[in-house]
């Protein structure tokens, strides 16, 4: 039995009427991630290959905050974040503020299978993705006219982080998040998603977590990994280490996002605090299901 679910961030205000033919374009995204994850699944694929191939696809898709079209610095950069971990050997990856990777998911990756360390930043992030064979784009390449608008007007950082969490055919599990931060950030600004028990989080014994929302507060909550302690010290469920955190402890926080999670049975929750979270998932043998509201 395997199990997957994909976001594509967290936030945004009431459904609008004329908010149609946007959700259509961010639902198709949704779908070919979620089919590019489950593909690896189905041909008993590991978890760690699923949740980077539905991120690689999310940050291609310019409709997502991350990758190309990811939201931009305050001087109009695209500065990237993001993580992956093997919830089997609890080995991760994660690099931030990259300026020049096409996937950062990827370099995570190389990060974790290919170095001794788990966080890469900047140049240093940028030099280790030559040297492990990921040619470098433009910054250009991430920036959009959407993101430059919203930029200059702006507008409150929109929905877009990206991330993934399976668990596999073994009963292994895995989670990634790919990000490109919020709209007008200082450069050199690292938030949540790339840091590892914050924004993702993956440990056999328990789940895999990968959040969305307002970072700063994701990482003083340490938000993933209270998803994973609360199962694996309080003895709760999934569904009841989602709904503490989510609905109750960080609304009183004033905390706003979202996540999604799996556990070694293959249980997914998906739960936010905010209006919207793109949301997708698939269980093997069940139609696949994708939400915004
Ligand atoms: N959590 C991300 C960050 O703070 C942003 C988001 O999820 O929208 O960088």
């Amino acid at each position: 039995m395997y199990a997957l679910a994909i976001h594509g961030g967290a936030g945004g205000g009431p459904r609008t009427p004329d908010a149609g033919a946007g959700e259509q374009a961010y639902r198709y995204g949704l779908e070919h991630a979620l089919a590019a994850g489950r593909d690896v699944l189905e041909r008993d694929g590991c978890a760690l290959d699923a949740v980077e191939a539905a991120v690689t696809v999310l940050e291609d898709d310019p409709a997502f905050n991350a990758g190309r079209g990811a939201v931009l610095t305050l001087d109009g950069t695209a500065e990237l974040d993001a993580a992956i971990m093997d919830g089997e050997r609890l080995r991760a990856g994660a690099v931030a503020a990259v300026r020049c990777v096409r996937n950062p998911v990827q370099l995570a990756r190389r990060v974790l299978e290919g170095s001794p360390h788990v966080f890469l930043v900047g140049e240093g992030a940028e030099r280790f993705a030559e040297e492990s064979g990921l040619s470098p784009v433009p910054n250009d390449y991430f920036i959009t006219p959407d993101r430059q608008e919203q930029l200059a007007a702006r507008a409150e950082s929109p929905l877009g982080t990206v991330g993934a969490v399976a668990r596999d055919h073994a009963g292994r599990l895995a989670a990634a998040t790919s990000t490109g931060g919020m709209m007008g950030k200082r450069r050199g600004r690292v938030g949540d998603s790339p840091v590892i028990g914050a924004g993702t989080y993956a440990d056999n014994a328990s789940c895999a977590v990968s959040t969305t929302g307002h970072g700063e507060w994701f990482l003083r909550t340490v938000q993933a990994y209270d998803i994973a302690a609360r199962m694996r010290y309080g003895g709760a469920t999934l569904t009841q280490a989602v709904i503490d955190s989510i609905e109750l402890r960080l609304p009183r926080l004033g905390a706003t996002g979202g996540l999604i999670a799996v556990d070694r049975l293959g249980s997914i929750e998906m739960r936010y605090n905010t209006q919207a979270m793109f949301r997708a998932s698939v269980r093997s043998g069940e139609a696949a299901e994708v939400h915004v509201y």
